[in-house]
């Protein structure tokens, strides 16, 4: 997607602090940490949001999933992190290209809404 942010970091158009890449999806540190530690991870193709997850496209989900938990072990995230997909407006989604954000480091706030 030519206008998309998160396809111009997959790009290497846009710098990102990477943490983690393979052939199918990218891990790089959120520009605007909400926690000690705040990493984005995208599938490198372009899906809109959790909401263009479908049967043809969620192998890459799976692997993100598989590849969350390396990744905390790498951030020394033993006690625990959070796992957040903004989807659409209501959600405060401001780029929309599927992303799971990693939050860890802190005793994160409990509030869900
Ligand atoms: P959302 O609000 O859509 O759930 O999350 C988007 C995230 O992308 C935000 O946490 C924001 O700080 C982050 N972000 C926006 N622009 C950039 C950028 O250019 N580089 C990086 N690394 N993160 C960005
Ligand atoms: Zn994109």
């Amino acid at each position: 997607m030519a206008d998309c942010l998160f396809c111009k970091i997959i790009a290497g158009d846009i710098p990102s602090n990477k943490v983690y890449e393979d052939e199918t999806i990218l891990a790089f540190r959120d520009i605007a940490p909400q926690a000690p530690t705040h990493i984005l991870v995208i599938p490198k193709v372009h899906i809109p949001s959790v909401d263009g997850v479908t049967a043809e496209n969620s192998g890459v989900v799976a692997h993100i999933f598989e590849v969350i938990p390396q990744i905390a072990r790498a951030e020394g995230l033993a006690n625990g992190y959070r796992v957040v997909s903004n989807c659409g407006p209501d959600a405060g989604q401001t780029v929309p290209h599927l992303h799971f954000h990693i939050l860890g480091g802190k005793q994160l706030a409990l509030e869900m809404a």
